[in-house]
């Protein structure tokens, strides 16, 4: 099959030079050194295969972002086609390129029922998050409110790494190195059902973490706050799915002092919880909102924020120097990620991913529900969609985490590999995020996995 690898001679080098002269994100570059990462050379479908030649189900479906799977032909002959017209112009100049206009249209197109009215390309999740920050501070001096500069997220919120994305990062992790960061950001309580001080009630707990909200902006006083950002469901602080109420509940709070709600749909945008955006999923109508990952299902990088008319009324007022965007990058509108966006989000809307991830979310939660009926490790199994975690605990009663420094998420995640799929330990979480493409079987190959991983587990702690 096409997931084969035949062995070359370049495999040599890239083994000795494997860790040794690359910084890799999120861990210590002495960790890499001493064990140097798996070298992926093939993707096919839900399928990885490494150097080793050793092939496995993806379970992380790249980075939660090759939602359409690996190697499609359809994406390809688009990035491809771009290439053979023209790879990258400007978009500084006067300038712009055919893939960035069709691409603009279609997303208006999946997002009038949120009633977007334009939007500003990048690179990267994080891109969008800092574009979403700094387009909403303008808005405000455009409405004549300077004064509201200030951000408020949620705490185990994931935002990113640049400056303001790190700044309303709800995690300390992310944070502590790289002060000092933005002043005026403000992290309040998750609605996290599984730990946290108020309610085991779903209900109570997001009338819980509302009122905090409300009473911190009265505090710091409405006029001083932007705009609210959060995830509609928490990915990388460790898949925590709000209660039903919360969205709504949040989208009244800040209506009722004019702040701006920005939902970060770096994860959750185009269908991975199962709806074709997160927020939707929740039945709210944010004001801006950050794309990236499965819009181009990382065969080219992309970000894309999108604003709303209220947003974009602000700026159909007239022409004034306030009202220039000074801000954009090298690679907006970049022609070969649009192409491939193009042909992505027509897979996501031919296949129906949103419904598959629903479908086969649910197959994988059933398959997964019994585990910590007998696991000492794993407190809880929670998610929506294909974005579904395992959270470890050290103790069930209390649900305190297991100290990550102690490597049980490693090791069942390296367990999982020998029965030949991939999971993502993520702190104290183990993290699955497939394909939208995923099949029945493939499923159920994940749940076989993970519960022998565990019972393995359970022998050799
Ligand atoms: N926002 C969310 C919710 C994310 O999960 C991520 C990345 O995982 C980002 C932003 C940042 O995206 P990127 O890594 O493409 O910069």
């Amino acid at each position: 099959t096409t997931t084969q690898h035949t062995p070359t001679p370049r495999d040599n080098f890239l083994r000795e030079n494997n860790g040794r002269h690359q910084i890799h994100p999120m861990t210590h570059p002495l960790i890499i050194e001493n064990r140097p990462p798996r070298i992926i050379v093939k993707g096919e479908g839900s399928y990885v295969t490494d150097i080793d030649g050793k092939t496995y189900v993806d379970g992380v479906g790249g980075l939660w972002n090759v939602n359409v799977g690996h190697n499609r032909p359809e994406v390809k002959a688009a990035i491809t086609a771009q290439m053979e017209e023209i790879s990258y112009y400007s978009s500084f100049a006067g300038t712009v390129t055919p893939p960035s206009i069709e691409l603009s249209a279609k997303i208006m197109e999946m997002t009038a029922d949120e009633d977007m009215a334009r939007v500003l390309f990048s690179a990267n999740g994080s891109d969008a998050v800092e574009t979403a920050l700094k387009l909403s501070r303008q808005y405000w001096k455009l409405e004549g409110e300077p004064e509201r500069t200030g951000f408020i997220s949620l705490k185990q919120g994931y935002h990113g790494i640049q400056f303001g994305g790190t700044s309303v990062n709800g995690s300390t992790l992310y944070r502590s190195a790289y002060g000092p960061l933005l002043p005026g950001c403000y992290q309040v309580d998750s609605p996290w059902t599984y730990r946290n001080p108020y309610s085991e009630d779903p209900e109570e707990l997001a009338e819980a973490v509302i009122t905090q909200i409300d009473r911190l902006i009265q505090h710091q006083g409405a006029h001083t706050i932007a705009a609210f950002i959060a995830e509609p469901v928490q990915g990388a602080g460790g898949i925590i799915v709000p209660p039903a109420s919360f969205w709504p509940r949040l989208r009244q709070v800040l209506d009722k002092y004019g702040i701006l709600l920005i939902s970060d749909e770096v994860v959750t945008g185009f269908g991975r919880t199962g709806a074709m955006f997160g927020a939707r999923g929740w039945g709210v109508k944010p004001d801006i909102m950050c794309f990236a990952k499965g819009i181009t299902a990382g065969y080219i990088p992309l970000g894309a924020t999108v604003i709303n008319e209220r947003v974009f009324a602000a700026w159909q007022k007239g022409i004034d120097p306030t009202g220039f965007i000074m801000h954009g990058y090298t690679a907006t509108g970049h022609a070969l990620g649009c192409a491939a966006a193009n042909a992505t989000l027509k897979i996501v809307e031919d296949e129906d991913l949103p419904g598959n991830a629903g479908r086969m979310g649910q197959r994988l939660m059933e398959g997964l529900k019994d585990i910590p009926n007998w696991s000492s490790l794993v407190g809880e199994v929670r998610g929506k969609g294909l974005m579904v975690g395992l959270d470890l605990v050290a103790d069930k009663d209390t649900r305190e985490p297991i100290d990550p420094g102690k490597g049980q998420g490693e090791m069942v995640a390296t367990f999982a590999r020998d029965e030949g799929v991939i999971v993502r330990p993520a702190g104290p979480v183990i993290i699955i995020s497939p394909p939208l493409t995923l099949s029945e079987k493939e499923t159920d190959k994940i749940v076989d996995a993970l519960i022998k991983a565990l019972r393995r587990y359970e022998e050799e702690k």
